[in-house]
């Protein structure tokens, strides 16, 4: 089963976080990294500050606040560019949605991060999941002289990135084979393999959103299946190492009948799994911990207007819905008696629980 699954990732990433994420503790965010002028260096890696863990304790999650039982935004974009639509972002609203964000104490993971309960963030902090659909240029541009664009999607995410107290962390849904074609990969396709191993090196998820935007709720099985191990292959073969891509997009948020399609599958010899799988819609998400988290239906809000800025608006009316990280990856803590709409702990988490 599914939920079994990721808890049996939830207790690897246990494992994992024991090893290397205690000893950030409490540390918020790292050192701030110099300014790259070559836009396409690598972003300076976030360093954990050598602190000895502590181990948490009611009382330390009762004093940051924590509620790892709350919710968390998933952010849904398209493209990135003038003028803006519903589906066009400008660089300055992005960039500005960045900046809200950051000021409004959010800090950025990946969708499989999401998904598997493994939310690096600084005790006090909110994550929040940036996705992007369809792959379009403007999402992410390299400039004729070989550097990254500024005005791109990436290009603004890096610089935030560099000013402090931001993280190379958002899912791009990619597609393979689209018209036009710019569409596929963000275009440019001498650079296609670089951006995907670039993105992936930075810290940030490359999913599937199939090979063409199939519509799953009309296509054939076979088609489904082809498309769904076709893409996850391909872009793992892009990467060019041992990269996984674990989540997928849902074109149109047309479901097929049957969700244990897209959970794993097997197409000519090539077989796949996806962790989670987003909808189109539907506001802020349940915790990973929680009953309420359906990870092959994790809803979306679509950035467009004032739409971030009313999300961020209704966890100030209701704060007690408010993910808020209690700043170590391994434990999960939360006020005793949370709100109906959080549903309740799921059992047999594999991690210390500890409730004030
Ligand atoms: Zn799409």
């Amino acid at each position: 089963m599914l939920f079994e699954r990721i808890i049996r990732l939830v207790v690897i990433a246990f494992i994992a976080g024991a090893a290397l994420g205690l000893a950030g503790g409490l540390v918020l965010g790292g050192p701030e990294g110099s300014v790259a002028t070559g836009a396409e260096m690598a972003p300076t890696p976030t360093t954990a500050v050598d602190v000895a863990p502590q181990p948490m304790t009611p009382e330390r999650a009762q004093a940051i606040g924590a509620n790892e039982l709350g919710m968390i935004m998933v952010l849904e974009y398209h493209k990135i560019g003038s003028p803006a639509t519903e589906w066009t972002r400008t660089p300055e609203e992005f960039r500005a949605d960045l900046d809200l964000l950051r000021s409004e104490g959010y800090y950025p993971i990946n969708l499989r991060d999401l998904a598997t309960g493994s939310i690096e963030v600084p005790a006090g902090k909110s994550p929040v999941v940036i996705t992007f659909d369809d792959s379009s240029p403007g999402q992410y541009r390299i400039l004729d002289d070989g550097t990254l664009d500024p005005e791109s999607g990436v290009g603004i995410m890096e610089a935030a990135v560099r000013a402090g107290g931001w993280a190379s962390r958002a899912t791009f849904f990619a597609l393979l084979d689209v018209r036009p074609d710019d569409h596929v990969l963000f275009g440019q396709e001498d650079h296609r393999a670089r951006k995907v191993r670039s993105l992936i090196e930075w810290g940030y998820e490359v999913g599937s959103h199939t090979v063409t935007h199939l519509n799953l709720k009309e296509a054939s099985v076979a088609e489904s299946t082809k498309q769904l191990a076709v893409s996850k292959a391909t872009i793992e073969q892009m990467a060019g190492g041992a990269y996984s891509v674990d989540t997928l997009s849902v074109p149109f948020g047309e479901y097929p009948a049957d969700d244990s399609l897209l959970a794993s599958g097997e197409w000519e010899g090539t077989s796949y799994r996806y962790l989670a799988a987003v909808e189109v819609t539907g506001g802020a998400t349940p915790s990973p911990f929680s009953t309420a988290f359906s990870p092959l239906h994790i809803p979306r809000i679509i950035v467009t207007g004032d739409a971030l800025r009313a999300a961020i608006q209704r966890f100030k009316d209701h704060p007690e819905l408010r993910y808020v990280s209690d700043g170590d990856s391994a434990a999960v803590s939360f006020p005793a008696g949370p709100a109906d709409e959080l549903g309740s702990l799921l059992p047999d988490l594999g991690r210390p629980v500890l409730t004030y």
